[in-house]
């Protein structure tokens, strides 16, 4: 039995993770309330209208297509590579939450409404938290016009999808992976450990798994982290695609999507979450070329402010005499195009 796995479920690489208990929720809340967390944002989450005509003729343009990133909002990013429109953790509801009367609520509506998105071919599914697996997205991108995406899904996840008719879905193991066929050859999706958990109602903690995914394609290599606490697992990933990831191949992940919100308090969120200084360092642990931070601004879920995690990467990226480009936010709505991916040309000469 591989290491992560247990009889009812699955455990971390580097920690034995135990959900938090109900008296140590009850603390939070609790001190919570008493210090008047979290404050409101000094600025709103910034938006801008998404230029719908682009992304859709990018995302028709096959072979030509440029790489790009839109952020949607919290981990919902389209990615658009190797000639293929995914999608990383649809949520485009109200609520995160089991139920739409109540549960965190939406502070910035999706930077693309779900009739608005262009032909989805993929869909990555990091765990089933309610911010990151919704229901009422998922089944509305199954009913896309042109057909249903294909859904990439952890472990244990398969029939949840089943469950509501999707059949199309394909359940990964940490460092398994599944070809597609794209205009630019196949690309490899595998999903990668990640430090955090599941769970989506009271007796299914650790039931299903969990991870992130790389995504290698021709004309991009992108690793998105879904949710995670800080861990060697990040290293471990480097690792594992060393080989493929040469200079003269192109050199390591061109985007990594990495959380940076959800952080505090740090005694109940640094095993689940990481903060923006290990966010960071994830990124040097990835050897990222380029890390766009997600999971922020969106749905207020913990106790720093909303606006607070692009604050501090600024200030962190200034101490460091980082560029602003090497680890960078978006406006939901926002698309940022990458430069493809190149393997190293030979220079001619003695
Ligand atoms: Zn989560």
């Amino acid at each position: 039995m591989p290491s992560h796995h247990r009889p009812r479920g699955f455990q971390n690489n580097y920690i034995d993770y135990q959900p938090k208990s109900l008296a140590e929720l009850l603390r939070w809340r609790r001190e919570a309330a008493r210090a008047g967390l979290p404050k409101p944002p000094l600025v709103p989450t910034p938006t801008v209208a998404p230029d719908l005509a682009w992304l859709r003729l990018n995302a028709g343009a096959g072979a030509q297509m440029a790489p790009a990133l839109t952020w949607i909002g919290h981990s919902t990013v389209m990615a658009q590579l190797g000639g293929l429109t995914m999608l990383t953790d649809p949520m485009f509801s109200e609520r995160a939450s089991p139920v739409q009367f109540a549960g965190p609520r939406r502070h910035v509506a999706p930077g693309i409404a779900l009739a608005a998105l262009p032909h989805i071919d993929l869909v990555l599914v990091s765990h089933n938290h309610y911010d990151h697996l919704d229901a009422a997205s998922v089944t509305a991108l199954a009913r896309q016009p042109g057909g249903a995406p294909l859904f990439i899904v952890p472990l244990g996840l398969k029939s949840w999808f089943a469950a509501r008719g999707i059949r199309n879905a394909v359940e990964l193991d940490w460092w398994d992976s599944h070809r597609v066929a794209t205009p630019r050859g196949d690309a490899e999706l595998t999903l990668v450990p990640a430090q955090h958990w599941s769970s989506r109602g009271p007796r299914d903690a650790l039931a299903t798994l969990w991870g992130g995914f790389a995504v290698l394609a021709a004309d991009c290599h992108l690793l998105f982290a879904g949710d995670t606490g800080y861990s060697r697992d990040f290293s471990d990933i480097r690792r594992h695609f060393e080989r493929r990831q040469t200079p003269e191949q192109g050199g390591g992940f061109d985007i990594a999507l990495l959380p940076i919100g959800a952080y505090e308090p740090r005694w109940f969120m640094s095993a689940q979450h990481v903060n923006v200084e290990e966010a960071l360092q994830i990124h040097q642990d990835l050897g990222a070329k380029r890390s766009l931070g997600v999971h922020w601004g969106t749905f207020e879920l913990t106790d720093e402010s909303l606006d607070e995690p692009p604050r501090q990467l600024a200030a962190l990226r200034e101490a460091r005499g980082m560029p602003e480009d090497a680890f960078f936010v978006m406006a939901i709505g926002e698309t940022r195009t990458l430069a493809p991916r190149a393997p190293l040309v030979q220079k001619a000469g003695p």
